[in-house]
């Protein structure tokens, strides 16, 4: 069965050669969705290693969150960049999967995120998620979850259609979103440690307000884990 798969994909990526997501050349079938040479090419943050990095200082006296870390720099006009665009505007919900499963494997080995016991996208509105057709945290949270052996549940939904955020300053956006979260399945997050995953961090605003709901729970702590982290020139 093996065999006769690869012939298959071999043959496939004859009439339709498969194309790395984020430079656009072709890759090989064993490769999925980000070639190799992107994979070791894209500028990782290694937030992982240090407790103390520029994305949980944005978050200091703001809320409490006990780890931070992002897989990427956001650049601009870069190969990240356009991963994230095939993600959230080229209806290539595979990008989150894979960027998750590759980033939850370097989770799993630092020891600031051991104690994960969930792990919880940032919800969408549901109008929005019907008309992209699918949340792209989600996908980024299933990837997580499978290679840290963590469940994921979505424990917060969007309740409030806010407008784009990009040309807000960060008082504004977090006045935009402040209350556009609610917790629907407190139980699965009560007590535990849980990772909150998003797309990308700008400001924090909306990590921040999703934070906030849920360390109104008893005794829940919170990480929070994105794709990419845009540098601030404030
Ligand atoms: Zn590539």
């Amino acid at each position: 069965m093996k065999i006769l798969k690869k012939i298959l994909d071999d043959g496939l990526s004859l009439l339709y050669p498969k194309i790395c997501l984020s430079c656009g050349n072709n890759i090989r079938s064993y490769e999925e969705a980000i070639c190799l040479t992107c994979q070791y090419k894209l500028p990782k943050t290694n937030f992982h290693l240090e407790k103390e990095n520029t994305m949980a200082e944005l978050f200091w006296g703001r809320a409490n969150i006990r780890h931070a870390a992002s897989f990427y720099y956001f650049d601009k006009g870069g190969l990240v960049r356009n991963l994230i665009h095939n993600l959230k505007y080229g209806n290539k919900p595979e990008i989150g999967l894979r960027l998750g499963q590759l980033y939850g494997k370097t989770l799993r080995t630092s020891s600031f995120f051991q104690e994960i016991e969930v792990i919880i996208p940032v919800p969408l509105h549901p109008k929005k998620q019907k008309m992209r057709g699918y949340n792209q945290s989600i996908q980024f949270a299933k990837g997580i979850s499978k290679t840290m052996q963590v469940p994921w549940s979505e424990v917060l939904s969007r309740t409030v259609m806010t407008e784009t955020q990009t040309q807000k300053a960060r008082i504004e956006r977090f006045k935009n979103v402040e209350h556009a979260f609610k917790v629907i399945t407190p139980d699965m997050a009560k007590g535990k440690h849980v990772l909150l995953v998003d797309d990308v961090l700008t400001t924090g605003a909306t990590l921040e307000a999703c934070a906030h709901k849920l360390l109104e729970l008893s005794n829940t702590k919170v990480s929070v884990a994105t794709i990419a982290y845009a540098q601030h020139n404030t």
